[in-house]
């Protein structure tokens, strides 16, 4: 059973996904639903400051950050990224802060809008990669990171151990194979 936060942002989106690639999936919205055994855990995209206050005033912030420092494995997209970021540039707040990178917030070349490109992420070929107001990662801090996709010569997409990073929204495509390899994970 996958748990995917749900406080705020484009978390159907994700739910959508795992339905159809099968895998069962349970929103995470308050404590109580933390007494289920999960599997995996996905952080949607959505406005990071919003789902790290709702996070912490729930009573979720610590709990999760256990679940993850066990190595529960973690998909973050977009504002899920900057939530498991270490670092945030300009000193600002982290909440989880268990993937050893810095993400620049809302700084992404053309962010203002939102744009798309392809690329491979990972072993994963000419993937559809949406961008909207991303952040980027703009430091890795641990040798142990994997950088699974650079475009316009920025990260986009690390993994670390259970933790997968992407700036980009795979829910908002068809392309169900990103999170294939998380569920494989
Ligand atoms: N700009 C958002 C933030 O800083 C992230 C954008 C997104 O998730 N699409 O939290």
């Amino acid at each position: 059973m996958i748990g995917i936060l749900a406080l705020q942002g484009a978390f159907q989106e994700h739910a959508d996904a795992l339905k159809n690639l099968s895998a069962e999936y349970k929103l995470i919205r308050n404590k109580s639903d933390l007494e289920n055994k999960f599997d995996g855990l996905i952080l949607p995209g959505g406005e990071s400051t919003v789902q790290r206050k709702l996070a912490k005033e729930l009573g979720l912030l610590e709990h999760l950050r256990k679940m993850i420092k066990n190595d529960i494995p973690v998909l973050g997209t977009c504002a899920g990224l900057i939530l498991l970021s270490q670092e945030i540039a300009g000193g600002e707040e982290t909440a989880f802060g268990t993937l050893p990178v810095a993400v620049c917030r809302n700084a992404y070349g053309r962010q203002l809008g939102s744009f798309s490109a392809v690329g491979n992420v990972g072993n994963i070929s000419d993937f559809p990669m949406r961008f909207i107001r991303a952040p980027y990662i703009e430091k890795i801090l641990s040798d142990d990171v994997e950088i699974l996709n650079v475009t316009d010569n920025k990260i986009t997409a690390v993994k670390y151990k259970n933790q997968i990073g992407v700036s980009f929204h795979p829910e908002l495509t068809t392309d169900l194979r990103l999170h294939q390899m998380f569920l494989n994970l």
